[in-house]
């Protein structure tokens, strides 16, 4: 399966600072040592261009972003520091998407080892996100004719508020957010569909609401491509989840997720969002078994038309 990796492009961080940059570069380690790619399969995605990035967001933001000027406010609003290494990690994170995007198409599955930075807006970036990765693929592969619709599947804890935000009125995407009622952003956007889970949801809960929404999702959407965000952090042991979700729990959300656009002929780029363990290698451990979940499918259609 192609798998795009950009955890070389790292965006420096004060000392002490919360987010878990560590998790990229030891998830490629694991990818690369779980065999699932051929030689040549695992790939550096080019940086999205200002065309592709202009299709989501306003031109007065990119420049801001571009030029290191945007204000106080926005670069907390943000949490990372400016730095130039911030605006290419950003872009070639973007890129992962794109290009897992154009994989998919070939090959039924495909996965990029970081974006689903799902709280960029057109004008603003929050939580960590600069770039709305999934709305920028989207719109390319919409731009290019190579899928007349597409699905955003996101399954991150946090709701995908900037992607449903940017979609809203955009009949060519449709957005599907499960995530936590009570969780950030505390100002919810609409999505097409939003399934809202209560503090302390456990794999019951979790997997039944998923099921449910995702079905009627995956009907509604008529989708040509699916993007699916495997977010780490719906994890019963996540600093900032506060759900009860295990990881026996999330590997049954790959497998629903992943089989489920498999039976629609639906192909998957699968991409990483968020996943703040307690200790980094659960989220690793996490987000490895749904690449190899995807993995295990490409090889399977392969043997199918073998
Ligand atoms: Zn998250």
């Amino acid at each position: 399966m192609k798998v795009f990796y950009s955890d070389h492009f790292v965006l420096p961080l004060p000392e002490g600072h919360r987010f878990p940059m560590v998790k990229y570069s030891l998830l490629r380690e694991r990818v690369a040592a779980a065999g699932i790619c051929a030689p040549g399969e695992m790939r550096v995605p080019r940086p999205v261009s200002d065309e592709e990035i202009l299709r989501v967001h306003e031109r007065t933001y990119l420049r801001r972003v571009v030029e290191g000027t945007l204000t106080q406010k926005e670069i907390r609003r943000i949490g990372f520091p400016w730095s130039e290494r911030m605006v290419e990690r950003s872009k070639r994170a973007s890129g992962g998407t794109l290009d897992a995007c154009r994989a998919a198409l070939e090959d039924g599955f495909s996965a990029n080892l970081a974006g689903g930075t799902h709280h960029a807006f057109a004008n603003q970036g929050e939580g960590y996100c600069v770039l709305n990765d999934s709305a920028i693929a989207a719109r390319a592969m919409h731009a290019e004719g190579l899928a007349r619709r597409v699905v955003v599947l996101d399954t991150d804890v946090h709701q995908g508020n900037g992607t449903a935000a940017i979609l809203r009125a955009d009949p060519s995407v449709f957005t599907f957010s499960i995530h936590g009622a009570k969780n950030f952003p505390f100002r919810k956007e609409e999505s097409d569909i939003d399934v809202a889970l209560p503090d302390g949801a456990d794999d019951a809960a979790f997997l039944d609401a998923l099921a449910g929404g995702l079905e009627e999702a995956l009907e509604a959407s008529k989708a040509e491509l699916a993007i699916y965000l495997a977010g780490a952090d719906p994890y019963e042991d996540d600093r900032l989840g506060r759900l009860c979700v295990t990881k026996e729990g999330l590997v049954e959300r790959d497998r629903l997720v992943l089989e489920s656009c498999r039976e629609r002929g639906i192909p998957v780029a699968v991409t990483m969002a968020g996943g703040y363990a307690r200790n980094v290698d659960d989220t690793v451990d996490i987000h490895c078994r749904s690449i190899q979940r995807a993995a295990s499918l490409v090889n399977y259609k392969k043997a199918a038309g073998a």
